[in-house]
């Protein structure tokens, strides 16, 4: 495992796995601290192509051209979480990987990932391993109706999931989701959805950004809000819970840690590690985004600021809802984001807007 020791003067190289708007925004922040971004991706149309200096198309199997890659890079990050473990491993052998390999392992993985965490003595929901029908019929046993099925492995926006109503037939549930290994997770009864999104340096220093509340339409976020309506003993328990689980990850960049209020309780759900949709905001409304900071971390910089100037509401544009955007660049309060993607699909997500307007708590 090879680390950043001093601070990647301007005119380094930034390699990110991954070249979708996440990507995108990491160059953009990254152009604006004099660095220079190599961005790795299979698909010739990546939205982060456009806004870099070097770019790979290859598949993330293809040794070569990965070491390659690696030869012109003195760090490597990643805007995904299912970077293949042999292509993370493999980088790690010859340029320093952020975030690193065991906690991309840990976040790959729910099982592992929810043993983690609640090693830690923070709460998530119950779960139990699912490997067949039988261990599903066993879980529920355990667990109850209702619950959620969602494979270990490679989920996404609500993908690899389902919920047990009462009357639902387990075997059709398990086929579902593809008869994989998968968790079975108690339904937590919560209130609303936030995030926290925080950052550490090389040297360990943690830097929390404020806590947006999420809504989200058919399993993708819709909007963030900051201030969330919490209290700020629940806002204070959720940033302590998510500054644990980044220091006991041994992690360097920006995570994102999604979690479930109820009542005076916080319930984390899961973890992504990399910067995160929920954490859009920081663009407009704080001293330095979670884009730059990530960037800043990965690099050895001092980290900066997470300190919010202005109450702000983001909200994703998906799919032919990007084409309003000559109405929101007019609006005085409205920072647009589109993210350069040529073909529009449903619930694909072009862009997203913050709308930010004077601080009032
Ligand atoms: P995930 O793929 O784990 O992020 O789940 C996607 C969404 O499904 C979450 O944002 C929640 O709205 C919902 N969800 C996931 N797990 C649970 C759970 N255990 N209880 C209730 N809702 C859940």
């Amino acid at each position: 495992m090879k680390k950043v020791s001093s601070a990647l003067p301007p005119g380094s190289t930034v390699g990110i796995l991954g070249g979708g708007q996440l990507a995108r925004m990491l160059a953009l922040a990254a152009g604006q601290l004099g660095l220079d971004c190599h961005i790795y991706a299979p698909e010739a149309d990546s939205p982060a192509f456009a806004v870099s200096a070097a770019q790979t198309v290859a598949a993330y199997d293809d040794f070569k051209a990965l070491e390659a890659f690696a030869a012109t890079c003195d760090v490597v990050t990643y805007e995904f979480e299912n970077v293949p473990g042999d292509t993370a491993a493999f980088l790690d052998a010859l340029v320093p990987v952020a975030p690193g390999v065991s906690a991309l392992k840990t976040a790959q993985d729910r099982i592992a990932e929810k043993t983690f965490i609640s090693g830690l003595g923070i709460p998530v929901a119950p779960f139990a391993e699912v490997s067949d029908l039988a261990s599903l019929e066993a879980a529920i046993g355990r667990i109850g109706r209702p619950a959620v099925l969602k494979t270990r492995r490679f989920g996404y926006d609500g993908k690899g999931q389902t919920k047990i109503y009462d009357t639902t037939d387990l075997g059709q549930a398990f086929a579902e989701i593809g008869r994989q290994p998968a968790v079975l997770e108690g339904f937590v009864r919560f209130e609303r959805e936030i995030s926290v999104i925080a950052a550490r340096s090389w040297s360990g220093e943690v830097r929390v950004y404020d806590v947006p509340e999420n809504r989200h339409e058919n399993h993708i976020l819709k909007t963030s809000t900051v201030p969330a309506q919490i209290t700020p003993a629940v806002a204070a328990t959720a940033m302590d819970f998510g500054s644990r689980i980044i220091a006991a990850l041994d992690y360097v960049g920006v995570i994102g840690v999604e979690m479930f209020v109820a009542g005076d309780r916080v319930i984390v759900n899961e973890i992504a590690p990399r910067v995160h949709n929920s954490g859009h905001w920081t663009m407009d409304a704080c001293a330095v985004s979670q884009f730059e900071q990530h960037i800043r971390a990965v690099c050895g910089w001092p980290l900066g600021s997470p300190e919010r100037h202005a109450d702000v509401v983001m909200t994703n544009l998906l799919g032919a809802e990007a084409d309003g955007w000559r109405e929101l660049a007019a609006e005085p309060q409205v920072h647009l984001h589109l993210y350069g993607k040529r073909e529009t699909r449903p619930g694909r997500k072009m862009g997203h807007f913050n709308r930010v307007t004077p601080r009032q708590a």
